[in-house]
């Protein structure tokens, strides 16, 4: 099965755009499922998928998983208002929802109705303070929360989490706080502690080493391109995208390619990350 992580910067697209990236999706990369943010699938496709809000002209999108190929079924987990989960426990196979639209999850059914995965499409989308201050982490953190039913079974029920988190331990630009990539490092730290693994950093050395890399990872560094700020290619090469998969999946990963290709590029300020698992 192929799947491709995708944000898909569908705010700053035109129609004609937003048309090829899905076709892209669907005939170029040929993926299985897709993991999308900043997105809206197009009507006819199964899709697990709510806006961030729709009455907002600059947030008629959101995170998505996306079934492509007709052998695939998807299950949605329903979602809970997380102030209603308060003092009433929410039943087994729903989840609270700190963060309506930025994060979408599935759970993926075979041909013969057997639940594979659950898929988690997760989007870390900004918080502004008062002060106009902007944090990545702090929505992040709140909504790997929310998935805590999820991820406290992946041992015995495998979970795929893929998506844009806006986080990386690189230095992504100059004012960068020792807090956020401490921040950045913790959110990465609590999807390993739940029994995941980094599919980018478990098939490093697989792609050549990203040249002069601002992180401290020295040897170890894993670091990808993914983001490209303005969707220039003199922007400073930074990770925001990632793939996390249940180790049990682990034997299962073919391969992991970042499509850092021009034809990617010229669809989104992100390049997708594709997943073969047999
Ligand atoms: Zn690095």
């Amino acid at each position: 099965m192929r799947i491709v992580s995708w944000n898909m910067n569908h705010c700053l697209r035109s129609i004609p755009a937003r048309k090829l990236a899905w076709e892209y999706l669907r005939d170029e990369l040929k993926a299985d499922l897709a993991i999308v943010q900043e997105a809206s699938p197009p009507k006819g496709l199964m899709s697990v998928y709510h806006p961030i809000n729709e009455k907002h002209p600059r947030y008629r999108w959101g995170s998505a998983v996306v079934a492509l190929s007709p052998d695939l079924v998807l299950r949605e987990r329903p979602r809970v208002p997380l102030a209603d989960c308060q003092m009433k426990p929410v039943a087994a196979n729903e989840l609270p929802d700190s963060h309506p639209g930025a994060c979408a999850v599935a759970d993926v059914l075979g041909a013969h109705g057997q639940t594979l995965f659950t898929a988690i499409s997760l989007y870390g989308q900004w918080e502004v303070m008062g002060n106009g201050q902007m944090y990545s982490c702090a929505r992040l953190h709140r909504m790997i929360s929310d998935l805590t039913g999820v991820l406290a079974t992946s041992r015995r029920k495998p979970v795929v989490v893929a998506g844009d988190l806006n986080l990386t331990t690189q230095v992504a630009y100059e004012k960068q706080t020792q807090a956020e990539t401490d921040g950045a490092a913790a959110a990465f730290a609590r999807l390993r502690a739940w029994g995941l693994t980094d599919c980018i950093s478990h098939t490093r050395t697989s792609r050549p080493r990203l040249p002069n890399c601002s992180c401290s990872d020295g040897d170890n560094c894993s670091h990808v391109q993914t983001f490209r700020l303005g969707n220039r290619t003199s922007s400073r090469p930074t990770q925001l995208d990632y793939a996390f998969i249940s180790n049990s999946m682990t034997p299962k990963l073919k391969e992991c390619r970042v499509v850092h290709d021009e034809a990617a590029w010229q669809l989104s300020d992100h390049c997708p990350i594709v997943l073969e698992l047999t």
